[in-house]
């Protein structure tokens, strides 16, 4: 296994056992750069990256390392573009070293279109839960930028939106070459690009850079909401390609109408266009998905096993693939047989992991020790500051951290969903504008984990 598998391995693991917010913001733009005498040498985009992956998860990433290569000792960080003391992997790792901050996670994305060559439509199992995501995406293909203007797509975690929005940016590029231009962008890196351009006064850069497409992809539009001007440059894009009769697709975790800070006057653009979502793909499908999987990476397993792994894994194709993943490497690395009933334990093990994340009573408790308050004043009616606020932040980290929906969160602390989503939003634009707060956030989350 060369280090880029490897590594791309351990993410896989360790994105399961953390959550998106968390994975992302630490662990997503990481590699693994080099090894040496048993130490493995992982680069960060940064020093902030680099103190708090070294503190918060070397442990645990070593554990996994270890899992897939026995002969890791110890695990070192450094920050890629060599601000901290010049690591032996330098050389090794050639030049695109020192352009890791602007790596996406992907290896191989094509630097002009972003897009990554592994999503396919031919890789891409249709059953009944995506079939008219499918079939829109097939539209769109044909009659680019006219019918179905924008192409609105929405579903959970891991259900194959990135997948299939990409895909349709392939297929495209595939069938005009250079002659019709897509661009994808994750919708963080569209927000990290208007910052950029306001700061350094390269706003007009920026606004060529997303004008200058014939389709533009954004993917998890919802981390836009709430962001003034991000969301005033992306309307005005919007709007420059709309008139243009350019394709503009996009990729949600919900509808637009439950994007909460989204401004009116783009949430009726977007359902102008064609809105379709993505659902739990069913026991058929999964089986599909995980013959797929294993055609593509040539490896094969016993009927049972992939029965087994389809039964067990359900709402999240990306844990089926960690699944699979970890199977085929007890097979192979490991030289054990894996039966139906060892395939039952690998995923046992899996969910005890996950399962060992936090929980809600460990959130409520260390927000009520942060903020020297009890666990009865969070849940309360009371109206004062000092309870108000803690409140909201609890809310806040029961989403954030544990993913709940909206009505769930309300449900933990007495509220209906309309108020755990105005807490939400508060908190959220509040760590937007005031940097106090999201530090304290941090500490409890650090306390969090350490619980
Ligand atoms: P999302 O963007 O919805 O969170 P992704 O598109 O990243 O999900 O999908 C997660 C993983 O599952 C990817 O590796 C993707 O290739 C795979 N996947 C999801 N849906 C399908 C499908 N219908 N067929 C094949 N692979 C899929
Ligand atoms: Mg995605």
């Amino acid at each position: 296994m060369d280090l880029e598998q490897l590594w791309h391995l351990t993410l896989g693991e360790i994105e399961i056992q953390l959550s998106r917010a968390n994975f992302a913001t630490w662990l997503k733009n990481s590699r693994l750069v080099d090894k040496k005498d048993g130490t493995f040498y992982v680069a960060l985009p940064n020093n902030f990256a680099k103190e708090w992956v070294e503190n918060k998860y070397q442990k645990n990433l070593l554990g996994i390392v270890r899992t897939f290569d026995d002969s890791a000792r110890k695990l070192e960080f450094l920050v890629a573009n060599g601000e901290v003391g010049a690591p032996p992997a330098k050389k090794a790792a050639g030049a695109d070293f020192n352009k890791l901050d602007r790596i996406d996670f992907e290896f191989k994305t094509d630097p002009e279109t972003n897009l990554n060559p592994r999503y396919t439509l031919k890789s891409f199992v249709v059953g009944s839960s995506n079939e008219l995501a499918y079939a829109a995406a097939s539209a769109v293909i044909k009659d680019i930028g006219t019918k179905y203007n924008p192409f609105f797509i929405y579903g959970g975690v891991g259900l194959g939106k990135t997948h299939l929005v990409q895909a349709i940016g392939n297929e495209i590029r595939a069938r005009h070459q250079n002659k019709v231009r897509p661009k994808y962008v994750p919708s963080e890196r569209f927000t990290s690009d208007i910052v950029w351009g306001i700061r350094n006064k390269r706003m007009e850069d920026m606004k060529r850079k997303y004008r200058d497409v014939d389709v533009l992809i954004i993917d998890d539009i919802q981390f836009i909401g709430g962001k003034e001007k991000t969301e005033e440059e992306f309307f005005h894009t919007f709007n420059a390609l709309y008139e243009n009769n350019k394709q503009i697709i996009i990729s949600s975790d919900r509808p637009p109408q439950s994007i909460p800070t989204l401004e009116e006057r783009l949430r009726s653009r977007f359902e102008g266009g064609l809105i379709v979502d993505i659902g739990y793909p069913e026991y058929e499908m999964r089986v599909a998905i995980i013959k797929g999987k294993l055609q593509e990476a040539d490896r094969r397993l016993d009927e049972a096993v992939i029965d087994v792994v389809a039964r067990r894994v359900k709402k999240n194709v990306r844990e089926l693939e960690g699944v699979l993943n970890k199977i085929i490497f007890y097979q192979e690395k490991k030289q054990v047989e894996v039966t139906a009933k060892v395939a039952e334990e690998i995923i046992d093990k899996a969910i005890q992991n996950s399962a060992r994340r936090v929980t809600d009573s460990q959130i409520l408790k260390a927000v009520a020790e942060f903020f020297n308050i009890t666990m009865a004043d969070l849940a309360s009616h009371n109206r004062r500051k000092e309870v108000v606020e803690p409140r909201q932040v609890a809310m806040y980290l029961l989403r954030d951290m544990l993913e709940l929906s909206y009505p769930s969160v309300g449900e933990k602390m007495g509220r209906d969903h309309t108020t755990a989503i105005h807490s939400f939003e508060k908190i959220n634009q509040e760590i937007n504008k005031n940097s106090s707060l999201g530090q304290k956030i941090l500490l409890i989350k650090d306390a969090i984990y350490k619980s």
